[in-house]
C-alpha cells in the first residue's frame, strides 16, 4: 500500500509541475463535452483554433496527437454546422484561400522517437531512465489496460522504442519481441493500453537449382535449400525416384519455393510450390495444388498424382522380421500356418502410419492379433495393423484417416514373441504380399477442379521454366 501511495504522490506532482498540464486541462474539458453530447462542435472549433495558431506563429500544439486526429476525423465526417462554422472562421482569417482540405488537416505532431537495444541486466526502469523518463511514467504504462504486464519480460537483444511529444512525455512504447511480434502501449483518453501487434511475414518466391555431383544432400545444400526443403523435395519425387539407388551424376533439379521475409530479411522457409527433377533422362514435374477443401497435394502437370495410393511400409524405420508366406510354419503354434502379411520389427512405441487414405473399420482387440486397426480404402483394398501397443489419439471406428497419418504404436499385444508390427494388404478379402503387390496410383485432380488446378499450376510452371532457363544459362557460362 505504501508503495502505491508513494507512486500516486509522485504522479500527482508530475502532473502539476509539467508544462503539459494545459493539455490535461483541455482533455478534461473535452471529456466533459463528450458527456453533454456536445463533442462535435466543441472539438472542431478547438482544432480550427489550433491550426490558426500554427499558421500564424508555429505555436506549440495545445492538444495531444490523438485529440487532433480525432478532431480532424470528426470535422471531415461532419456535414453539419460545425463544418460551416469552421469554413467561416478560416475565411475570416485568410480571405484569399479558403480550401476545405487545409481546414480539416491536423497540424504535424512534433514527436521524437528514441530506440534502445535491451542489454544484459537491463530493467524496464533503466530503459525508461535512458529515454529521459522517470518511474512514474513507467507505472502509468504498467497500470494501463491490456497486456502491460508482459512489457516487463525483457530479453537481451530486443528493441524498445519510446515515442515522446514535445514536452518529453511518453505517447507510445513499443517492445519488439521478435521479428514478427511486438507489444505496443499507446496513450489514449483513458491512459495507456497495451496490445500485441503481430505481422505476417512477406512471402517471396525463391528459386534453387542444382546438379548432382556426389550426393543429393550436398547438391541441395549447395543450391541453398535447408534440410527441411531438401527432404520435402526428396519425398515429393520419392514415389518415382529411389533417392538411395536411382540418382546419377549429372541429374538436375530445380525448385520454386516460398521464402519468408520481414523487413527485407529472410526469416524462414515456406512450401515448395513447384519442382522439376531430371533423373537418368526422365523428366518429372510436381506442382502444389490446394483444392477447394483447403487440402494441398503435389500433382504432375496433367493432373495425375505423383504418389501411389499406398505407402509400401507403414513404419518409417524398421526391419522386416518375417515375410509374407502362405506356407509358413507358425513360430508359436509350430504347425503350417500361412503368414498373411509382413512383420516389421521395431521398438515398442514406434509410430505406425496409415498406408493410404481411408476409413477405420475396426480399432480394437482381435484375438491373437491383439490390438488391431483395419482400414478400408477404395477399390476393395483393406490394410491391417496388428499387435499394437496402443491407438493414436483421435482414432476411432468410422473415422477418416489420411495417408501417412499416425494411427497407433508398435507393441506385442496378442500372440507375439516380441514387439513388431504385423501388416496385411488385402484386396477383395484376399491377402497380398505387401512388399510386392502393385500399388495403385493415388487419385488425380477431380474433373470438377481441373480448371482451378490449371489456374494455379500454369503460372507456377511458367515461373519455374523461366528461372530454370536463366539458371542453366548462368551454369553454362561459369
Ligand atoms: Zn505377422
Amino acid at each position: 500500500m505504501a508503495v502505491i501511495a508513494g507512486v500516486t504522490t509522485v504522479f500527482g506532482l508530475v502532473l502539476t509541475l509539467s508544462p503539459g498540464s494545459d493539455v490535461e486541462a483541455q482533455r478534461i474539458s473535452s471529456q466533459l463535452d463528450l458527456d453533454s453530447g456536445e463533442l462535435r462542435p466543441a472539438l472542431s472549433a478547438l482544432a480550427v483554433e489550433a491550426m490558426a495558431a500554427e499558421e500564424q506563429e508555429q505555436a506549440t500544439p495545445l492538444f495531444t496527437v490523438e485529440e487532433q486526429q480525432r478532431a480532424a476525423r470528426i470535422a471531415a465526417a461532419a456535414p453539419s454546422r460545425a463544418n460551416i462554422a469552421d469554413q467561416q472562421l478560416v475565411t475570416d482569417n485568410q480571405q484569399q484561400k479558403p480550401p476545405v482540405e487545409e481546414v480539416t488537416a491536423p497540424p504535424e505532431p512534433q514527436l521524437t522517437e528514441k530506440t534502445f537495444e535491451v542489454k544484459a541486466g537491463d530493467t524496464l526502469s533503466r530503459l525508461f531512465s535512458r529515454a529521459g523518463l522517470n518511474d512514474s511514467a513507467m507505472y502509468q504504462v504498467l497500470r494501463g489496460e491490456g497486456l502491460s504486464d508482459q512489457l516487463g519480460r525483457l530479453r537481451q537483444g530486443q528493441q524498445i522504442d519510446f515515442v515522446l511529444n514535445e514536452e518529453g512525455q511518453l505517447q507510445q512504447l513499443t517492445l519488439h519481441q521478435n521479428r514478427t511480434k511486438k507489444l505496443q502501449a499507446n496513450l489514449g483518453e483513458e491512459g495507456f493500453k497495451t496490445t500485441e501487434v503481430s505481422r505476417e511475414p512477406d512471402i517471396i518466391l525463391a528459386f534453387a537449382g542444382g546438379e548432382i555431383e556426389s550426393s543429393f544432400a550436398l547438391s541441395a545444400r549447395r543450391a541453398g535449400l535447408n534440410n527441411r526443403l531438401s527432404s520435402n523435395l526428396a519425398s515429393i519425387f520419392g514415389w518415382q525416384i529411389d533417392f538411395g539407388r536411382d540418382l546419377r551424376r549429372g541429374d538436375r533439379f530445380s525448385v520454386l519455393y516460398e521464402e519468408l521475409h520481414v523487413d527485407g530479411e529472410k526469416v524462414g522457409y515456406g512450401r515448395i510450390l513447384s519442382a522439376n527433377f531430371h533423373n537418368r533422362g526422365k523428366n518429372l514435374t510436381a506442382i502444389l495444388f490446394t483444392n477447394s477443401e483447403g487440402h494441398s497435394e503435389y500433382f504432375a502437370p496433367d493432373g495425375t498424382s505423383l504418389r501411389k495410393a499406398f505407402i509400401r511400409t507403414p513404419l518409417e524405420y524398421s526391419r522386416i522380421s518375417s515375410r509374407f508366406d502362405p506356407q509358413r510354419r507358425h513360430p508359436i503354434l509350430n504347425r503350417v500356418r500361412p503368414h498373411q502379411g509382413t512383420d516389421f520389427a521395431a521398438p515398442t512405441g514406434t509410430p505406425v502410419r496409415a498406408a493410404g487414405d481411408g476409413r477405420v473399420r475396426h480399432a480394437r482387440r482381435d484375438g491373437g492379433y491383439g490390438r488391431t486397426i483395419r482400414i478400408q480404402h477404395g477399390n476393395g483394398v483393406e490394410t491391417v495393423y496388428a499387435h499394437l501397443n496402443g491407438y493414436a489419439s483421435g482414432i476411432q471406428e468410422g473415422g477418416r484417416v489420411r495417408q501417412g497419418q499416425v494411427i497407433g504404436y508398435v507393441g506385442m499385444s496378442g500372440m507375439a514373441t516380441g514387439p513388431h508390427l504385423h501388416y496385411e494388404y488385402r484386396q477383395h478379402g484376399q491377402p497380398r504380399d505387401p512388399m510386392r503387390v502393385a500399388l495403385p496410383d493415388a487419385d488425380p485432380v477431380p474433373k470438377e477442379q481441373m480448371t482451378a488446378f490449371q489456374t494455379q499450376s500454369q503460372p507456377l510452371m511458367a515461373q519455374l521454366a523461366t528461372r530454370d532457363e536463366s539458371f542453366q544459362v548462368a551454369m553454362a557460362e561459369e
